[in-house]
This record gives C-alpha cells, structure tokens and sequence, in this order.
C-alpha cells in the first residue's frame, strides 16, 4: 500500500507540529501546532500548504501551542472535519487555545501602540493571527477519545491514543492502516515524558510497528538526576527567604504548574522551609488546574491514593490564585518574600513579564526556571546569562539569582527516548526523529543508528516520503 507523509512543522526544529498522512484517498493531519521560535514565526502567516478542506481529521496528541496553537488557523482556511484526542486533551486545548487568541489580540494591540509611539514598523502584520471567534468556530470539532480505545477516523484508518506521561491527556498516537488487503501500523510519538515521576502514569511503550515517528526535544543530553526538584526548591525557598527577596516562576501553565503546587504541598507539609506565600498569577493555569480536579482517572496510582487522603493536592495555605490583573499587580506591594508562578513558561508573552521587570534586576531576588526553554526566547537569554536583556521594550540588567531547577522535565532525555524504542522487539521499516532542534534530532538519528542500526532519517521542513 501507497502512503504519503509530509513534514510540515516540527522537522528540523522543535515547534509547529504538523505531520500529513495521506493514504486510501484521505487526508488525516496528526498535530496542528503554532510555531515559537522567533525565526520561525512568519510561517505561522504561510497558508497551509494542502487546501484546509481536503482534509478529512486532525489527530491531536496533546495540548501544548506548539502542536494544537494552529487550529484555528486550519478552521479559518477551510477545515470542517473532526479533531481527535483524549477528553482531557479537549478540555485542556480549549483553555489554551482561547488564552492564545486572546494574548494574540492583547500583543497586537500593544505592538501597534508602541510601534506609532516609536514611529517604526515591525516585521510581522500587526494583526492578531487569530480571535477568540477563531478558536470558538473550532471547538464543536473536537472528538473527544478514550485511551486505549480504537476509533476509526476514516476508511480504513484507525486511530488509538496512549498515555504519554507528558501533560495530562497527552497521547501517543497509534494509526493502523488496512488497503489493498496490507497493513501497515505508524506510531506518532507526540512528546514523550518520563517515567516514575508524580501525577501522571508512565509513558506506553509498544511492540511493533512499520514506521515511528519520535520527538527527540532532549535527544543529546541525559537529565541532571543528582539534584531533585524538591532539593532545588527548598534551597531556593529558604535562601531567598534569607535574602529577602521574591522567588519569580516562569511556568508553563499546564502541567510544570500543577507538578510545582503538588512538590510545595508536600514540601510545607515535611516542614522543608516557613510557611511561604505563593502566587498562582495566571488564570489560565489556574483553569488548567480544575481540569486535573476532574480527571483524577488520568492519575497514576500514587496520586489516586493521595488524592483519597486529602482535598486538592494542588493547594496549600498561603497560596493564592490571581485571576484578575488587579490581583496580580497588587502582589508588587508584598512586602517580604512571595513566590510568583506566572506565564508564559518561556518568558514570551503574559504576566511573568511584568514579574520579570519588578525582580530580575534585584539581587535579593531568584528567577527559577522549571521548564524548557526554545532558543532564542527571552528565558533562554536569561537562562544563558545575559547580562542585558529587552523586557516590554525596555532593557533591564540582570542582577537576580538564576537558577535552573533540574528532574522536573516533562520530556524524556536521550535515554528514556530510547528507553520508549526498545520496546519495540524489530525493526522498524523506518524511523523518523522529529521535534527537536536540528543538530540534536541528528545526534540522536546517529545514536540510534549506531546502537540498533536501524533506517533512520531527519526530515526536514516540507519533506514528503512515501511509506510503502
Ligand atoms: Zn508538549
């Protein structure tokens, strides 16, 4: 049988994931993500390279910007069928996708306002890419599945959703493909997190398969494991105590979010460092959390029981939610240390700028980074130590503590990636590593290759295979 899959984001980089699997005369797209790094971001403008109504579904492995942030975009050029993914991952993308269109519409707003008090124009059309309208036209789509459960997406293509271990609801996608009396089984990755850690139960590991798709985000390095995140962050809690100043966040709102509420709970709780007062300034994590709230049949086995014994494993005393902007610029009037948790987790856009200004040019004060950050986002200046760096259009020098909280990765390093292929017990016909920078997805091409000797390729942006 004759299938055609075409690179379409996320080939060669890390964001915009879009994979187009074309077989029996359909078109089945798996992941429609927004790109983010910087200069990648025009193509978010580019129409999509097939006609949005030719194709028949979106298969959608979870609900992070960079691999659903694109939907509404789809929609607006035309898409009318129906997008795939867990009851979770729907509820999840809707929170995500409404904050992004609104953010979009608040950025262009700003950007239009700054650029006619500057007098200069930008390189990007100061429009919003899209609107609330926008995500709301495409949220009826949404199919929500079951894990484990086999759904037929169109003739002949059936579709399945694994836990992945990497946010809540997010999958690895299964696509068997019955033609010509052939069948042929694709594995999309999607992001693969890790094993044992809390909230969520490990990644699905499979037997066999004709070809794989696999991310390959940390495909170079092997996580720091020496230092805990609870290590890290009692030190960091009690040291900037100490200093008297304000431990600043920089969080991804799903899922880094919540796993950092669930380790100060506990921490508080073994008396690791004073009662502290925290912030959850963003509204949009705090949604997210009331989406875990009602998903306890996602959790591992460890959280089930927790959450048997307490309330919420999300909340604790002295934390507050701030949904308003009120709320979150009265936290600047606090005196003593507090501990702000605010997006975007790479510094790109929303509350945690405003935080940055009031902190990172205090000595006293710590900005702690917890998730990953793309290259050449402003957490990742900050993160490489620049002694400058641009905030709101303003430069501010760095003179806060920064650190970098290892173990609380939502992505596999290189040997859990390959830790999730061994399973596989031949093979496969192909394998192609995608989802990381581009020097990275080789090192670990070369990796595999060298260890099982298997057929690996990196594609990149717009290749087309045919998968026999
Ligand atoms: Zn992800």
């Amino acid at each position: 049988m004759k299938i055609g899959l075409s690179f379409l984001g996320a080939a060669q980089n890390i964001t915009g994931s879009r994979f187009l699997l074309e077989a029996n005369g359909f078109k089945i797209l798996v992941d429609c993500g927004l790109y983010q790094e910087r200069q990648l971001r025009e193509r978010n403008w580019d129409h999509f390279p097939t006609p949005a109504g030719e194709i028949d579904a979106v298969l959608l492995t979870h609900a992070h910007l960079d691999h659903c942030g694109w939907l509404p975009r789809l929609v607006k050029e035309g898409f009318r069928g129906r997008i795939f993914c867990t009851t979770a991952t729907g509820a999840i993308a809707r929170i995500v996708l409404l904050d992004a269109a609104k953010l979009q519409v608040e950025d262009a707003e700003f950007k239009r306002k700054r650029h006619r008090r500057e007098g200069r124009q930008g390189p990007f059309p100061v429009v919003p890419l899209y609107t609330t309208e926008d995500v709301e036209a495409t949220l009826p789509l949404f199919a929500p599945v079951r894990y484990n459960a086999p759904v037929e997406v169109a003739e002949g293509i059936k579709a399945s959703f694994h836990d992945a271990g990497h946010i809540l609801g997010a999958s690895i996608i299964k696509v068997n493909l019955t033609g010509n009396g052939e069948k042929r089984t694709i594995l999309f990755s999607g992001d693969i997190g890790r094993w044992d850690k809390p909230i969520l139960r490990d990644p699905t590991v499979f037997d066999r398969a004709d070809y794989v798709l696999i991310e390959s985000t940390y495909g170079d390095r092997v996580h720091d494991n020496s230092q805990s995140i609870t290590d890290t962050l009692t030190e960091v809690v009690n040291s900037t105590m100490k200093a008297g100043g304000n431990i600043v966040v920089p969080s991804f709102s799903v899922e880094r979010s919540q796993e950092l509420l669930y380790h100060l709970h506990e921490l508080l709780r073994a008396g690791r460092f004073p009662p502290l007062m925290a912030f959850l300034d963003s509204p949009m994590a705090i949604l997210v959390t009331e989406v875990f709230e009602k998903h306890p049949e996602m959790f591992d086995e460890e959280m089930t029981k927790l959450i048997r014994n307490h309330k919420s494993p999300f909340e604790f005393p002295g934390l507050n939610m701030s949904r308003t902007t009120h709320q979150s610029k009265a936290i600047n009037n606090i005196r003593g240390t507090v501990m702000i948790i605010a997006g975007s987790g790479m510094c790109t856009g929303g509350r945690i700028k405003h935080h940055l200004v009031n902190n990172i040019s205090r000595p006293e004060s710590t900005i702690l980074f917890v998730g990953y950050q793309a290259a050449d986002t402003l957490g990742r200046h900050i993160l490489d130590g620049a002694e400058e760096v641009r905030i709101l259009g303003q430069k501010y020098p760095v003179k806060a503590r920064i650190v970098r909280a290892h173990g609380c990765s939502g992505h596999a390093d290189r040997d859990e990636l390959y830790r999730w292929l061994g399973g596989l017990k031949e093979a496969p016909r192909k394998l192609f590593v995608v989802h990381g920078e581009n020097n990275v997805a080789h090192k670990f091409a070369d990796f595999v290759k060298e260890k099982n000797g298997w057929d690996v390729s990196v594609p990149a942006y717009r290749d087309e295979v045919i998968l026999n």
